[in-house]
């Protein structure tokens, strides 16, 4: 399927990413000192299940379906239930310096929750997943850190409340995790990221054991340094979130709309001009971009009936007060779209059909994967303001095309966010996929763009993030870490 990856001649340049600063690698324990902190951990949750050294265990944990880096196995996983069996797991690993990687739904993409190599503890969030208050007055919500966002939104529905969170990533993350990446997803268009200010207060465990709570309940607070931002995007390597309160959204009224287009350029500039341009910005709710190759799996691979045209395109999603507001912002952006050659626009008949209509979007990893049998998936991800995203998407639609990698694109392209799923099964596949995404990032940054608009860095993005920031950010970064972490127990060799 690859036939010309061997004469695949794109040129790889070198990384130029350097360490901001040199630094003294942590000294660990001693095999003899985990083994002695093993019998700790399971003196101190004696409980069936509350730590595991199963070899399976240690394995599925360390390894992602989901991404291309080696997994790393653990060397014991543990699972705490309280803010409490938070703090005995952190002392003992201050005891006998065993780094700590915390671990929740497991659905990142870019090696952040492997293990560490000379041996590490896994905290896993999973016994971690009440939602402790809903607060329908004040739209808000307490949770535990393993609970899922989809989860939350279900609750929500089934008790009546019209709320909902409008942060969302992949189907099985949870809100430790999403805290923990930064992520966003299609909502982002409308109700900002994980960065924005959808967490209100954390309950965090520092790496020296001590728990801190970043502000109070209140919507707003302007009260000294953003701590609870701290913590946003950190990827557990400043402390293990053990409860979170959480902004609810009001449930609006929404619809979905397909629309295809000649290329994926014309695609993006329609979408820069509906969000920016028609006036109707405020009703987008999401924008995603699709490729051809993307369509063609879904009429090939769906469970739907409809056909759509194989051609790249959009997936809208609407907001409105009422059944008339959503039509009239439906029509005007089928002009935005006409205007710049988009064909095909189809408007969800009514709600069933918008949500089946929108599952095969959401369906876009599992649609792309089949689209080579047995191969594994590498889903990159890069941002750039909305007005590049034609000339990124356009010069990565061409190397895709060079190197023959069997691919499809899909994106956030109302945030200027999108992702290429590159599929290989072999190393030398592997090799070509590398040179791609590795293309599409220098790419994003010429355009004053970022390496991971909502992956995060993980292992695999760390070796950009000099370029992309400066040496003195990531310095400050590094320097942060050190303060908070003096041993580097936390999640070592990630982010920074
Ligand atoms: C099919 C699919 C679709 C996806 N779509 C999107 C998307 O649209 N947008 C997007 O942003 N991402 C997306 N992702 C990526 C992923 O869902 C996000 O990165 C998500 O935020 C990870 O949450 P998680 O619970 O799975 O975290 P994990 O993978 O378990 O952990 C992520 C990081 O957080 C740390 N961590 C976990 N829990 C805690 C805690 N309690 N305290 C401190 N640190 C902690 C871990 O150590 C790790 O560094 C997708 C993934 C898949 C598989």
């Amino acid at each position: 399927m690859c036939g010309a990856v061997a004469g695949y001649s794109i040129a790889q340049s070198e990384s130029t990413g350097s360490a901001a600063e040199s630094t003294t690698p942590p000294k660990y324990g001693t095999k003899a000192d985990f083994k002695l902190a093993i019998k700790e951990l399971k003196d101190a949750l004696p409980r069936n299940g509350g730590v595991s050294t199963d070899q399976a265990d240690l394995v599925i944990h360390g390894e992602s379906p989901y991404h291309h880096h080696d997994g790393v196995d653990h060397s014991v996983v543990v699972y705490p239930e309280t803010t409490e069996d938070v703090v005995k797991i952190v002392k003992i690993a201050n005891k006998y310096k065993m780094p700590v990687v915390p671990y929740s739904g497991a659905t990142s993409l870019e090696g952040q929750v492997g293990g560490y190599s000379g041996g590490c503890i896994c905290v896993d969030m999973s016994e971690m997943d009440q939602i402790l208050a809903i607060h329908e007055a004040d739209a808000d919500l307490v949770c535990q850190p393993g609970v899922g966002w989809m989860t939350i939104n279900e609750t929500l529905r089934s008790k009546g409340i019209p709320l909902f969170f409008p942060i969302d990533p992949g189907p099985s993350a949870t809100i430790g995790g999403m805290v923990s990446t930064g992520c966003s997803g299609t909502n982002a268009v409308r109700y900002g990221t994980a960065k924005g200010e959808w967490f209100l207060n954390l309950t965090v465990v520092l790496p020296s054991g001590e728990v801190i709570k970043t502000r109070r309940r209140s919507r707003k607070s302007s009260a000294g340094f953003d701590l609870t931002k701290l913590f946003i995007g950190a990827e557990g390597t400043l402390g293990i979130i053990t409860e979170v309160t959480l902004r609810l959204a009001p449930v609006l009224p929404t619809t979905v709309a397909t629309v295809q287009f000649p290329n994926v350029s014309a695609a993006a500039e329609a979408v820069r001009q509906a969000i920016n341009v028609a006036g109707v910005g405020a009703s987008v709710q999401c924008v995603e971009l699709v490729d051809n190759n993307f369509m063609a799996a879904l009429n090939k691979f769906g469970t739907i009936s409809r056909k759509y045209l194989e051609k790249d395109g959009l997936f809208f999603k609407f907001q409105g007060h009422s059944p008339a507001a959503l039509k009239e912002v439906a029509k005007i952006v089928k002009g935005v779209c006409e205007k710049n050659g988009g064909s095909g626009f189809k408007l969800a008949s009514g709600p069933a059909e918008a949500d089946s209509m929108w599952d095969d979007r959401k369906n876009a990893l599992t649609i792309g994967l089949s689209l080579y049998p047995d191969a594994k998936g590498w889903s990159t991800d890069v941002c750039v303001p909305v007005s590049k995203l034609p000339e990124l998407v356009y010069e990565t639609k061409k190397d895709i095309a060079a190197a023959q990698i069997p691919s499809m694109i899909v994106g956030h392209a109302g945030d200027g966010n999108f992702h290429a799923l590159l599929l290989y099964k072999t190393e030398e596949e592997l090799d070509v996929a590398k040179i791609v995404a590795d293309r599409m990032v220098k790419r994003a940054l010429a355009l004053d763009g970022t390496c991971t608009g909502e992956h995060g860095v993980g292992i695999g993005k760390k070796k950009y993030l000099v370029d992309e920031l400066g040496p003195g950010t990531v310095a400050l970064m590094k320097k942060i870490k050190r303060t908070m972490d003096p041993l580097g127990l936390f999640n070592p060799g990630k982010v920074s």
